[in-house]
């Protein structure tokens, strides 16, 4: 069969929220002494954008075919990610079918694996990578999910990240996860701050609603397991990320001394098949919560998602919208996902990659119906609103 060829791909910058969303104004709760591993320094604690979380911005990976037709995808990584795309991964997109997407994703990965295997070059890939299943959805004029086996559910439930889980329940969602804000350092008085908070949240949102914490890396496993063991008076469902990403013997540790039905999670910033594989074979967590805009785009995703799947372990997707919408519907160890308050306040659902986006989708009640993603591709489109910027023009 016939399938147009890539003849150009362009590799965009933005700045100011859309996907690289820590890059938000003042008052915003996602900025706000939240612990990181910087925390151990008083002058990088109480704002993430101190230390520099939103230096790199958007990156918006466009792809255009010989008969015209057009798709993209937006993740992070700005400048030195677009570099990457115009500079190196372009000859392997360019001159290629657009349903070459696994020889593409093989070719990219292993002519950076000399300087990639991780972070930013994998940011990158990952870019590149959901535009290509973008396109091939345009050119087929099929959504990304009935390109990757169909959905099996018609509603997907959502729990939400932000400041406020009690207005979350009110919202319709099953759960909240809050930001912990305290780090070792700062103690049993930390602890006792966060629990305090914790405990009027439980009291808001009665016994059965979820609740968690995301520790961004933030831990030692001794803090870890304090804060455990003290949240789970408050019935506390899980733990996130409270380590190092490198430190798997630490999350293996830490994971064989929670209190009883008190879960594990991590993954959002690991990547590849290869890095979440150390997660699952070493026992790291309970469920795995890969980015798909980080970990290898979706191509990568399905692999790690088919990995976890042999060790009956669940795949909750960080953030990422319609990119892992798509990819959460058609997998029965998806059952739930995530979504990021992006309202300042958190009291109110605003689309994740706000304001980048037209047509990106939102849980209704907190659950998004199949309908919502009836759209080729990811069923997005840019902003005509947004300053885009071609740092590498060929
Ligand atoms: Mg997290």
């Amino acid at each position: 069969m016939h399938a147009p060829i890539i003849k150009h791909i362009r590799a965009f910058t933005v700045f100011g929220g859309g996907a690289d969303y820590h890059d938000q104004g003042a008052d915003h709760w996602i900025d706000d002494h939240i612990a990181t591993p910087m925390s151990r320094y008083p002058a990088y604690r109480q704002s993430r954008q101190s230390f520099g979380i939103n230096v790199l911005g958007t990156l918006v990976v466009e792809l255009e075919t010989d008969t015209g037709v057009k798709g993209f995808a937006v993740t992070t990584g700005g400048e030195p990610a677009a570099y990457i795309v115009e500079k190196h991964l372009a000859r392997f997109v360019e001159g290629r079918r657009v349903d070459e997407i696994e020889l593409i994703w093989d070719q990219m990965f292993n002519a950076t694996l000399y300087y990639g295997r991780r972070g930013l070059v994998i940011n990158a890939i990952s870019g590149v990578d959901l535009a290509l299943w973008d396109l091939l959805g345009q050119v087929r004029q099929l959504p990304v999910h009935a390109l990757i086996g169909g959905a099996v559910r018609d509603e997907q439930p959502f729990y939400a990240t932000g400041a406020r889980p009690d207005l979350a329940k009110q919202m319709g969602f099953i759960g909240g996860k809050l930001a912990f804000r305290h780090n070792p350092l700062q103690g049993t008085p930390g602890i006792r701050t966060e629990m305090e908070r914790l405990g009027q949240m439980r009291d808001a949102v009665g016994p059965d609603f979820w609740l968690m914490f995301d520790c961004w890396m933030s831990m030692t496993v001794d803090y870890a397991h304090q804060v455990a063991v003290a949240a789970a008076e408050y019935d506390l469902k899980w733990i996130e990320e409270c380590l190092p990403p490198d430190d798997y013997w630490g999350y293996a540790a830490l994971r064989k001394k929670l209190p009883p039905k008190m879960l594990l999670t991590t993954g959002e910033h690991e990547a590849t098949r290869w890095g979440f594989r150390m997660l699952l074979e070493m026992g790291c967590c309970d469920f795995i919560q890969p980015d798909v805009g980080w970990c290898g785009g979706l191509t990568e995703l399905l692999k790690i998602s088919a990995l976890a799947d042999a060790h009956n372990t669940m795949v909750i997707p960080h953030g990422s919208s319609v990119y892992s919408y798509h990819f959460v519907m058609t997998r029965q160890n998806s059952p739930f996902a995530e979504f990021l308050m992006m309202a300042p306040k958190a009291d109110n659902v605003v689309p994740m990659f706000s304001p980048m986006l037209l047509d990106e989708p939102v849980p209704q009640n907190g659950l998004l119906h199949i309908s919502a993603l009836d759209k080729p591709g990811f069923g997005v489109r840019l902003s005509p609103d947004l300053q885009l910027h071609r740092p590498y023009e060929r």
